[in-house]
């Protein structure tokens, strides 16, 4: 996307493209590289109840690059997803997820934690695709309630009838179904009947601006009353501050994520926040 539009200006404004194009070739390169040297980990983001409790997590990736150090998927998404690497990165991130909840479900204080992981439209689009992440699932012994895909309306939009049957399918195997960045497409509302959806992620945008803006704080209860009479769990992310987390509480959303709580943080340092 971000390709494309520079590359139009280069064209309108004359500017040269070269030093980009070595560039983006040489990160492609690099992803490339990385998928064999499975230098893509993930880190874990805390997903808490009304009473801070911890519940799960949501599961982000992040590149260990071999020069560059650890790099954001903002570095790196939109490559791998015009290049459909993310097929294959997606693939290591679910493993890694697969291995946690497995770790998690061996000892009793962490069995019921929940992960979370993204999955891209180009993922999804493969028509092998649930096959293969069943799959890759069924080669952990582990209990699948406590796996939830997240999906954005970008998924949805191009084929819905297909995106459908796929989500349902996902659902008969007992896995969780959420909405991500709910309310920044066009026609979220749409979506909330159409699909299997458990779960709506209001898109931290919303929670960044309601504490000063009446309007948006009355979109976000509309939002939260109008799930929750779907019977569908509303998680805020992107929450930042006590006041954020008490409004949010009052409107009855169920589930809190964000850097009020806790950054997203390694495997490593999970553990140690788990005995806190
Ligand atoms: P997302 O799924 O909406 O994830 C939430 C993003 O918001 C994360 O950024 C997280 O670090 C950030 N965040 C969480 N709480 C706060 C907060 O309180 N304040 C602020 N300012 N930010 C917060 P991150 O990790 O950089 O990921 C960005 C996006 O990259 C994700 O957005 C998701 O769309 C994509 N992504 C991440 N991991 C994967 C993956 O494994 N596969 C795919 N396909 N996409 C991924
Ligand atoms: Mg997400
Ligand atoms: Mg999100
Ligand atoms: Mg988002």
């Amino acid at each position: 996307r971000a390709k494309s539009t520079s590359v139009s200006q280069a064209l309108i404004f004359g500017i040269d493209m070269k030093d980009e194009l070595t560039h983006s070739s040489q990160l492609l390169k690099d992803i490339r590289q990385s998928i064999v040297d499975q230098d893509f980990l993930i880190y874990l983001q805390p997903k808490l109840n009304r009473d801070e409790t911890l519940i799960g997590a949501e599961a982000l990736v992040r590149w260990q690059h071999p020069t560059r150090g650890l790099l954001n998927p903002a570095a790196f998404i939109d490559q791998a997803e015009e290049s459909n690497f993310i097929v294959k990165i997606g693939k290591q991130v679910l493993m890694q997820v697969c291995e946690q909840l497995s770790l998690w479900q061996r000892s009793s204080e962490t069995q019921h934690l929940t992960i979370s992981v993204n999955l891209s439209a180009k993922q999804i689009w493969q028509s092998q695709f649930v096959d293969d992440f069943m799959l890759t699932v069924n080669s952990f012994d582990i209990d699948k309630s406590k796996l939830i895909v997240e999906v954005t309306e970008t998924v949805l939009l191009q084929d819905i009838k297909d995106a459908t049957e796929k989500m349902n399918r996902l659902k008969s195997h007992g896995i969780t179904i959420s909405l991500d960045d709910f309310g920044t497409g066009y026609s979220s509302l749409n979506y909330l009947h159409r699909l299997p959806i458990d779960e709506i992620k209001i898109d931290r945008s919303f929670i960044n601006d309601f504490a000063e803006d009446e309007q948006v704080k009355l979109m976000v209860k509309s939002i939260v009353d109008l799930a929750n009479n779907f019977g569908v769990n509303v998680v805020a992310e992107g929450v930042e501050n006590i006041e954020q987390f008490d409004l949010l509480k009052e409107f009855n959303v169920d589930v809190y994520q964000g850097f009020f709580f806790s950054k997203p943080i390694s495997l490593i340092e999970f553990e140690r926040y788990l005995l806190t």
